[in-house]
């Protein structure tokens, strides 16, 4: 059976006996970076400040491009072709940068300290644990498969995470042929072994089963002619639809085309047992029925869990009854000096308008008057925007230009004259909370957020100064750093057939084969610089990159 990473991981046993690592050089402040995922190479990539020594530790001595993960699973791209390995990025560096081969198991927030043990096959006898400390932590570790501890889920499913998972899972669909193809196979044991199940209707679901589908239509048949009529694929989807992220038109869009082409969509089924031959579903609706489907491959992608080591870690920094590791908007763990987290282990809590409320009005009411002009509102709109992005979202929503137009809806104030207390400013702002979202677990947020804390370090002797940050409406002065803020450069939606759906921002939805020139040109404008080493193909279900615009 299959077992993801993290459940392999030995538990940690001589760890107080293990060595602390020395520092390159004792003068330095150290960083130390977990993972080489999205958000712990982007860090890297952007880190420049001379002044840190950096060490990196990471079971995994590559970067993934995961949107090219599921052409991976059919063979349309080599998996050679999606990995870097972190030693290049390594030796371009300007900054002290070691490399270790390593999972962290244990994070000791108080001492300073992690504890990590090396996943390499060998015969190392006890050094393959050790201690490292840090002057500051950066936890880039991603996440793990989620089963939701549905039985059988672990043993008998692939996942699509790793590399080695697209590799495995491109050998298991060859041999599901090959043993449909065996002279002994009765039909039926044929229809089952080519029977296809995904599990999850998100974007890596979908984009497994639009390559499949490819792949069986387009080389299969020519290779397996005596079985190709028996092959099915199906998409198990608790929730009514599927790409339930997207906008309408794409979801649609996607359940027709799939429609059409035969793949199976069963929406409303959730599964509830999955044993070697069989996956078990539970209708969400009419009275819940549990049915069995025989099945002979299964993808499970039905979204992200915490690593048991952070989970451990939130206990420590106080956040135990938290769903996942809560940074504050300067990405900072909350609870706990100096460790920051970042990508799909991280979420940022980000604060609500109203529970600030009255401080943000008392920042404002300069003169302290107990009320606002409409001049002392507007030098404090700019602060309000930046520090909570769900105020600009709801101005968008409502179609509006600015805070006042907010202001002008909620009371009778304009431009100068008319004063208004806080009970107005309340109302005025009441429902912009309304629009708050976790950001989603993508390589976009995450590569941003490695950019953005980049870009902290390499101006930290000013942090350290002011290490509030830019909270400047609670009266700091001006050289703080900004909170992080995601920018939303667009989501792509691969259907197979060479085609993609885009959703961009401002509304902009186009379908069909020539949405693919715009996914050269979100590459173009990625932050990250990637070249893939042959013809890109596929996709990429949201465009990455820290700045730039689409389409330009
Ligand atoms: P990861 O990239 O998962 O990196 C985590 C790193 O931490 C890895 O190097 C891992 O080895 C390491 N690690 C794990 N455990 C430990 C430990 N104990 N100690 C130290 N290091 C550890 N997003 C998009 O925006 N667009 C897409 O098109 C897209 N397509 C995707 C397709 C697939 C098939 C998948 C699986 C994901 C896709 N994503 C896409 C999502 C995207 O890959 C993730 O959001 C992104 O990888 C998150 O980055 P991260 O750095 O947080 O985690
Ligand atoms: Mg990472
Ligand atoms: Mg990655
Ligand atoms: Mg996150
Ligand atoms: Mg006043």
């Amino acid at each position: 059976g299959y077992v993801a990473y993290a459940e392999a991981t030995p538990e940690p046993k001589l760890i107080s006996s293990a060595p602390v690592i020395d520092r390159v050089d004792n003068k330095k402040q150290k960083i130390v970076v977990l993972g080489t995922g999205w958000a712990g190479t982007s860090f890297l990539r952007n880190l420049k400040n001379p002044n840190y020594e950096v060490q990196i530790i990471s079971p995994r001595n590559y970067f993934a491009f995961t949107p090219l993960l599921p052409s991976v699973t059919c063979g349309t791209v080599e998996a050679r072709s999606i990995v870097e390995p972190i030693r290049n990025i390594v030796r371009k560096k300007n900054v002290d940068v070691q490399f270790t081969e390593a999972a962290c198991l244990k994070i000791d927030a108080q001492n300073n300290k992690i504890y990590c043990h090396s996943n390499l096959e060998n015969n190392l006898d006890g050094q393959e644990e050790f201690v490292v400390d840090y002057d500051y932590l950066i936890i880039a570790v991603g996440a793990n498969v989620n089963t939701f501890n549905t039985p059988g889920v672990m043993e008998n499913c692939h996942f699509l995470k790793e590399v080695e998972d697209a590799q495995k899972i491109r050998r298991t669909v060859i041999d599901c042929f090959e043993k449909a193809s065996l002279p002994t196979v009765s039909d039926e044991e044929k229809k089952r072994i080519l029977h296809f199940a995904v599990v999850g209707g998100g974007p890596t679901g979908v984009e497994f089963a639009a390559e499949l589908h490819d792949f069986v239509n387009e080389d299969l048949v020519k290779l397996y002619p005596g079985v190709k009529d028996l092959v099915r694929i199906t998409i198990l989807e608790a929730g009514d639809h599927i790409l339930n992220m997207f906008d309408k038109r794409i979801t649609s869009f996607a359940e027709e085309k799939f429609q059409r082409e035969g793949i199976d969509l069963k929406t409303g089924s959730m599964v509830v047992k999955v044993t070697n031959k069989e996956i078990f579903t539970k209708e969400m609706k009419n009275g819940g029925e549990v049915s069995a489907m025989p099945y002979g491959m299964a993808l499970w992608s039905t979204g992200i869990g915490t690593r048991p080591f952070i989970k451990d870690f939130m206990t420590q920094v106080g956040q135990g009854n938290r769903r996942a590791l809560a940074t504050d908007e300067w990405l900072r763990v909350e609870g706990c000096d100096k460790v920051y987290a970042i990508g799909d282990c991280a979420t940022i809590n980000q604060r609500k308008v109203m529970e600030d409320i009255a401080a943000i009005f008392r920042k404002a009411d300069k003169d302290n008057s107990g009320t606002l002009t409409i001049d002392e509102y507007e030098e404090v709109i700019k602060d309000i925007c930046e520090r909570y992005p769900q105020v600009e979202l709801y101005l968008k929503s409502k179609q509006m230009k600015n805070m006042v137009d907010l202001l002008k809806e909620t009371t009778d104030v304009s431009k100068g004259n008319v004063e208004f207390n806080i009970e107005d400013f309340k109302t005025a702002l009441s429902k912009v909370d309304s629009q708050m979202k976790n950001l989603p677990a993508t390589a976009q947020v995450a590569a941003q957020q490695g950019v953005y804390l980049a870009k902290c370090f390499n101006r930290m002797e000013e942090a350290e100064k002011n290490p509030e940050g830019p909270l400047r409406f609670r009266g700091e002065g001006r050289h703080r750093f900004r909170p992080f803020r995601y920018k939303h450069l667009g989501q792509f939606a691969p259907l197979g057939g060479e085609q993609t759906a885009a959703q961009l921002p401002g509304d902009w939805v186009s379908i069909g084969h020539s949405s693919q020139w715009l996914w050269y040109s979100v590459y173009a404008s990625m932050g990250v610089i990637w070249t893939p080493r042959r013809e890109a193909v596929g996709g990429t279900w949201a465009c990455l990159g820290s700045g730039g615009h689409c389409g330009s």
